[in-house]
């Protein structure tokens, strides 16, 4: 069985914010690296000021344009099998929690878990991932719409056990509270300091604490793919984008190395002083070797 790897996301351009380095690595190295997004990012605030008139309260046709920006990202990252969940416009972003968005009847929020799940199903069952990649049950940061791709994986790989599919592991994506102390303390002073306000990482309302990490992917070397992949959702990025300035100050250390919770599965062996896995396969029977072609 080739290696295949799911990675579900609700907005076009969190891939490449949250698992672009992860991303582009196991593209290179030949794995299936399937992508879902569960919705078209149509209440994505406009920050290209051409495009404004895109935006949901005029014609609403951001949702549309930000199909392109995936694809360009899809293409930085060496990603070749991009879908949306159900089909392009199935489910609609559902803006930020306790917007009136939310109740928009086709928001995926408003999403039936068990036909959303049968739908990210048929995704299973077709590429068969060892590995599935999604958020947290707080979706990270709150956001409807990363909580519901939550649920709505967890739920889908339950449905998977029972076809005897299901992924060998589940990773919830993770920033650990040390490296968001880290760098609050590294980047106070800068310009466009994502973190001025912040003294704290116990203040954030994100961060995953340090012990239930379980893996750290060294993506370093895919941290300018990364950073091609975010600048694809131009339409996304206001003018000094804290991630970009950053990167420029602190370089691939900062976008390359990405961090996961094991949710599901046995963790396999890792390193280091944490004895953090750095392959999300890690553990996992090796596939057989392709035979060299004669
Ligand atoms: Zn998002």
């Amino acid at each position: 069985m080739p290696r295949s790897i799911l990675f579900v996301h609700a907005h076009p351009d969190d891939e490449a914010i949250g698992t672009g380095a992860t991303m582009a690595m196991y593209a290179a190295a030949g794995v299936r690296v399937t992508l879902v997004t569960c919705t078209l990012g149509e209440e994505g605030e406009i920050h290209v000021p051409a495009l404004e008139g895109l935006a949901a309260a005029e014609a609403d046709q951001l949702g549309g344009y930000r199909i392109g920006e995936l694809a360009a990202a899809c293409a930085a990252l060496g990603v070749t099998d991009h879908r949306f969940l159900g089909r392009a416009g199935r489910y609609r972003d559902s803006g930020m929690m306790g917007l009136p968005t939310n109740d928009h009847p086709r928001s995926f929020w408003q999403a039936d878990l068990d036909e959303a799940a049968g739908l990210l199903l048929d995704v299973i069952r077709e590429t068969r991932p060892q590995v599935a990649v999604t958020y947290d049950p707080n979706g990270f940061y709150g956001h409807p719409d990363h909580i519901q791709a939550h649920r709505v994986t967890m739920r889908a790989c339950e449905l998977a056990e029972k076809e005897g599919l299901a992924p060998a592991k589940i990773y919830w994506t993770a920033v650990p509270k040390s490296t968001l102390q880290a760098g609050i303390e590294e980047f106070a002073g800068t310009a466009n300091n994502p973190f001025a306000e912040v003294k704290s990482a116990s203040e954030l309302p994100f961060g995953t604490p340090d012990e239930l990490i379980t893996a750290c992917v060294d993506g370093r070397e895919f941290a300018e793919q990364k950073v091609a992949a975010v600048r694809a959702h131009a339409s996304q990025i206001p003018e000094n984008y804290w991630m970009l300035s950053v990167a420029g100050n602190f370089g691939a250390e900062f976008m390359g190395m990405e961090f996961f919770q094991l949710a599901a599965g046995e963790r396999g062996p890792g390193g280091g002083p944490n004895r953090w896995e750095s392959d999300l396969f890690a553990g996992l029977a090796q596939p057989a070797p392709v035979p060299s072609a004669r």
